[in-house]
């Protein structure tokens, strides 16, 4: 055990220490007109989301989760359909799939970058599924309509959005990109010739402002964006009960606003998340520098040349995860396990019938990897910290692997 003081996995007070003032006046200014929900604040933030995000419109919602099953509901995704998602994402991606009545088909990820792997898209949607009379696709698993892709952008990272696009396109699929943890994450679009930031690639994109990501709410809070001015229409029927007047109900929705107040903090935020994510970025190459000391014994996460990342989680591999985590625990270290089990191997979707082995990458990426503290205020000097233990544990192992050599020795 250690005497160190402890550093945090993530640091959600710092921030808020920094802005209090303006928070407290948004506050304040919330109470004195009553704005509680809905409102110039709501539509402040969605204006200045969609522009940060190069979308055309956002729309406000009460969660990621919510902007994900919104968006699949306006994009036409319904009861009986099948749509294609990775196992290594949090389980609100698949939720929101079946809370709109369809059904999950899992692709496996690329092994360098944590996302969907386009070649095993392609394998399934030309392998795993027939091709109807009118080019829709069947998928052979399980009879059903495959109709859209929802790839994430996980830790941060795109997804290779170029053949998955170019996929979707040929055989007329929707993609809804899951951007939950990649606020203001970019991609090099060969086919478009310049970089495109996450959320303006797809038909449409949910983002969470869960307190922890990279841009979070001080609460629960979410966003759609999207080019497309029908989904955005749809989105804000669906979250308001299905009213586009109210009391006059066109379909039946959700209650699923985002609060003004909310709206108002993340406005104050949104601000500063340039910045932050280049924080992020710095402290990112500070690991990667310490870290690829070690000759290979712990794998650092490498952005691709087409991405530019924002770190939303720190993720590296090493083959004795629980070591790790456990020697980090000891030197009062926070870590992570983003995520300890596969999708397809959880008990929520034993009913699915997937087994052990069917996505090989996700599964061995489960058992490897180990989320380091990762924030713009975490400091040199804890990073240093946080290096030396990982390097103390990768000695520590081989050691006891080989006594010989330390007889010898
Ligand atoms: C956080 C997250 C969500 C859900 O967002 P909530 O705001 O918590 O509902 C969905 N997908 C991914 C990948 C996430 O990280």
């Amino acid at each position: 055990m250690t005497n160190s003081p402890k550093i945090p996995f993530i640091d959600l007070v710092g921030p808020h220490v920094e802005l209090q003032e303006e928070l407290v006046a948004a506050f304040q200014e919330a109470l004195k007109n009553a704005a509680f929900i809905g409102g110039p604040m709501v539509e402040g933030l969605e204006h200045e989301f969609a522009a940060f995000c190069d979308a055309r419109f956002c729309v406000g919602v009460g969660s990621g989760t919510d902007a994900l099953r919104f968006a699949l509901s306006a994009a036409g995704v319904k009861e009986g359909d099948a749509v294609i998602t990775v196992p290594n994402t949090f389980i609100a991606t698949t939720e929101a799939i079946t809370q709109v009545g369809a059904h999950p088909e899992f692709v496996d990820v690329d092994e360098s970058t944590s996302t969907m792997d386009p070649e095993k898209l392609r394998t399934f949607v030309e392998m795993d599924c027939d091709r109807c009379t009118d080019g829709r696709l069947i998928s052979k698993r399980t009879g059903l309509r495959v109709i859209a892709i929802i790839p994430v952008h996980l830790y941060g990272h795109p997804a290779d959005m170029d053949p998955i696009m170019e996929l979707a396109e040929r055989y007329r699929l929707i993609v809804i990109e899951d951007a939950c943890q990649a606020h203001g994450a970019e991609y090099f679009s060969t086919r478009n010739n310049r970089w495109m930031k996450a959320g303006s690639i797809g038909r449409a994109a949910a983002f969470s402002f869960y307190p922890g990501k990279n841009l979070g709410a001080c609460g629960e809070a979410g966003a759609i964006t999207t080019k497309d001015e029908e989904i955005a229409r749809k989105c804000r029927m669906i979250r308001d009960h299905g009213q586009a007047k109210k009391y006059y109900h066109d379909v039946e929705g959700y209650n699923g606003r985002l609060d003004a107040i909310q709206a108002a903090f993340l406005r104050i935020k949104l601000k500063q998340l340039p910045r932050w994510n280049q924080g992020r970025r710095d402290r990112a190459q500070v690991y990667g520098n310490q870290l690829t000391k070690l000759h290979g014994s712990a794998v650092v996460p490498l952005a691709a040349p087409w991405a530019r990342a924002v770190y939303h989680m720190y993720v590296i591999r090493v083959e004795d995860r629980d070591a790790l985590i456990a020697k980090l625990a000891a030197d009062n270290i926070g870590a992570g396990i983003h995520y300890p089990i596969p999708l397809h191997l959880q008990k929520a979707y034993a009913h699915l019938g997937y087994k052990e082995g069917d996505f090989p990458i996700s599964e061995r990426l489960a058992k490897e990897i180990v989320s380091l503290p990762m924030y713009p205020t975490l400091t040199d000097v804890q990073q240093s910290r946080v290096c030396q233990a990982v390097k103390q544990m990768l000695a520590d192992r081989l050691s006891h692997q080989t006594p010989s050599a330390v007889l010898v020795s």
